[in-house]
């Protein structure tokens, strides 16, 4: 059992005095593959196999992975939409948030994701609670975390355009912290976390206004295909 500290920012990334412990879980209870072939985890199919592949369900987890492990370097796949798997095989070990590190939440005046929620998900539970503000990006191929690290969008709007706040594992100093909207240095397909590639983002804060489900699902429709957004809508878990 280890303990690490996790240190809060708060919404203007001011210090705080919000520390707190955690006790590890032993990893011998997370989810992983040895040998994975990364085939179905990279929208390009590329036939690339890893020494070990993780699978964290939560946020526990995946700083467990990195504790327990600290000398093997990892690489993070979303949902696998921007990277080329180039070798064959990787010593380094995996970590895949798509399926699995992905609970959403609904809040106050938006919504919470974890880093492997897909866009998809996040639109799609936006209008079965009548949230307006996520429509556009329905479209776009990719996980919270990925969308954040490259200020995903098109040129009707970026995701920076909707983001309160980003919680992310700092690796330099093993902390947990916050950052607001205002210090990620949102860029065209840039941000922080493109310059900075040893944090790993968590979670973000979205937000949302109150909108009327036909008008959300309209313009849903407009960036999608109609017999897309239908089927799949429907099966989308709140
Ligand atoms: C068909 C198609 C259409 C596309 N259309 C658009 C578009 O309209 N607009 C647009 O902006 N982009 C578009 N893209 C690009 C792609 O959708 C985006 O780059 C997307 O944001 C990538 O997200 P991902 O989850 O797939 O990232 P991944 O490919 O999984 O990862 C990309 C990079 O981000 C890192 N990363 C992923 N998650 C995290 C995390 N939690 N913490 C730290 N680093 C992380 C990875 O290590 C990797 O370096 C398109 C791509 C495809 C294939």
């Amino acid at each position: 059992m280890y303990d690490i500290v996790l240190w809060y920012y708060d919404d203007y990334c001011i210090e705080s005095d919000k520390e707190k412990s955690v006790t590890f879980f032993s990893e011998m209870s997370i989810k992983f593959e040895q040998k994975l072939n990364l085939k179905k985890y990279n929208a390009y199919c590329i036939d690339s196999v890893c020494s070990k592949a993780w699978f964290p369900k939560n946020e526990l987890e995946l700083l467990t992975i990195y504790d327990k492990n600290p000398d093997k370097k990892k690489i993070i796949i979303g949902n696998g939409n921007n990277i080329i798997l180039s070798k064959k095989y990787y010593e380094e070990e995996f970590i895949i948030l798509n399926d699995c590190f992905n609970v959403i939440q609904i809040i106050e005046n938006g919504m919470t994701a974890e880093a492997g929620a897909t866009l998809q998900q996040l639109s799609g539970t936006a209008l079965l609670n009548s949230l307006s503000g996520l429509e556009i990006f329905y479209d776009i191929p990719s996980s919270v975390g990925g969308a954040i690290v490259m200020n995903a969008g098109t040129k009707d709007g970026e995701i920076k355009d909707i983001v309160i706040k980003v919680r992310y594992l700092d690796l330099a100093d093993m902390r947990v912290k916050e950052i607001a909207k205002e210090k990620i240095e949102f860029g065209y397909r840039n941000s922080f976390f493109q310059k900075h590639s040893n944090n790993i983002i968590l979670k973000a804060w979205f937000n949302l206004r109150k909108g009327n489900q036909v008008d959300i699902l309209k313009k849903m429709e407009q960036c999608k295909e109609k017999s897309l957004v239908r089927i799949e809508i429907c099966h989308i878990p709140v």
